[in-house]
């Protein structure tokens, strides 16, 4: 039984801040409200899917609009879902199209790599049309407002953390040779719907699309909703580098946002994690998921040795100032992993853990600020 692993779970919702905070979440879970993916399949599109790709941006703007107000009357029982039919092509047949297309010359994250993965050629990922899943299951040491938590861990990433800690699924999970991945297990994008499926009978809160990184696998995510029907939350944990296009495809899908936000200085993420612009790339898709997608968001910031007043400080005064409503996991958990292990002396400053200080100055800086972290941390 999860909840005598985690009675913070159990007791999390008698708090009423966390319940304002999320309050869409809330009542996907007590069954009043729809997840936003099953609305997207009702809200019909007019056009035909033989058109180039700018064309079909165009109806997805219109159709991100038309959303938006039929949210607002599902969610004010102005009209019900079931009362409504559904169309021959749907947003998010379209997003699935558009995510098609996005593949062939592949701009998923902001590395940009433009090869046609849809025609088998591997990308900085490592990944080609196919994805491949490590493990799925009811997991229930993620935060407490989400477990037990249906994670889906796919394989790959768009990152290259030097301390990873998912390193045999996110770096190290298969070599590419003769341009084939040679291990992992590959899935269609039927059996991802089947084991959502399974981990909804199992009684998750939430479905988990994380990994590695779940951006490369977007276009095979977007196919597993249209094969989904349950209504459960449809939750995005990521290190939110994709690009503004998958953003845009996002934005009307996910109910609830997960998203690492580790740096802050942009050179520190390019030697940690081999990724260029940090900084404004992922304050950009968190922006957009706040004002322009559920706005129900998670922030989980990993405090890095020796790095509190460079990030972790301005970071906590970024949420605070931007994203308001958001709450925060404060991470104390960092330990020397993968490179940082292997090579300790290339990375001797941050081959240590966190001081107890450095958690002191976190969290009171955390609660100057007045932001909510207590009971996600
Ligand atoms: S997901 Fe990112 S890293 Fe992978 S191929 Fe596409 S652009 Fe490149």
């Amino acid at each position: 039984m999860w909840f005598l692993h985690r009675p913070d779970a159990a007791n999390v919702w008698k708090n009423d801040a966390v319940c304002n905070r999320y309050s869409r979440y809330k009542g996907i879970l007590d069954g009043t409200k729809i997840p936003r993916y099953l609305i997207a399949k009702k809200l019909v599109v007019n056009i035909s899917f033989e058109e180039p790709l700018e064309k079909l941006w165009l109806a997805h703007e219109q159709a991100s609009k038309e959303f938006i107000e039929l949210l607002r009357k599902i969610d004010s029982e102005e009209i019900l879902l079931n009362e409504l039919s559904s169309p021959e092509k749907s947003f998010l047949d379209l997003k699935e199209k558009i995510a098609c297309k996005i593949l062939e010359s592949c701009h998923f994250c902001e590395r940009r790599c433009g090869v046609n993965r849809a025609q088998g050629k591997i990308g900085f990922c490592r990944l080609g049309k196919d994805s491949y899943i490590s493990s799925a299951f009811a997991h229930t040491g993620e935060e407490s407002v989400l477990v037990p938590s249906g994670t889906i861990f796919f394989t790959g990433c768009t990152f290259t953390c030097v301390f990873c800690q998912n390193s045999d699924i996110s770096q190290e999970w298969g070599d590419v040779i003769d341009n084939k991945v040679s291990e992992g297990v590959k899935v269609t994008s039927k059996q991802v719907a089947l084991m959502a499926e399974k981990l909804w009978k199992d009684g998750v809160r939430n479905i988990n699309f994380v990994g590695g990184d779940p951006t490369p696998n977007l276009h095979t995510i977007i196919s597993a909703l249209k094969q989904f029907e349950r209504n459960i939350t449809i939750l995005w944990n990521s290190n939110m580098y994709q690009s503004l296009e998958a953003t845009k495809l996002l934005l009307e899908l996910m109910d609830f946002w997960l998203p690492d936000f580790k740096f802050w200085e942009n050179d520190f993420a390019k030697q940690m994690s081999g990724v260029n612009n940090y900084r404004e790339i992922i304050t950009r898709n968190i922006k957009l998921a706040y004002a322009e997608g559920s706005g129900e968001i998670l922030i989980r910031h990993l405090i890095m040795p020796g790095r509190v007043e460079q990030d972790t400080f301005p970071i906590l005064d970024w949420c605070a100032k931007d994203i308001p409503k958001a709450m925060i996991n404060l991470m104390d958990q960092y330990r020397p992993e993968y490179l940082v292990r292997r090579t300790p002396n290339i990375y001797r400053s941050i081959n240590q853990r966190i001081s107890t200080i450095e958690w002191q100055k976190a969290t009171e800086k955390a609660d100057a600020l007045d932001l909510l972290w207590k009971p996600v941390s």
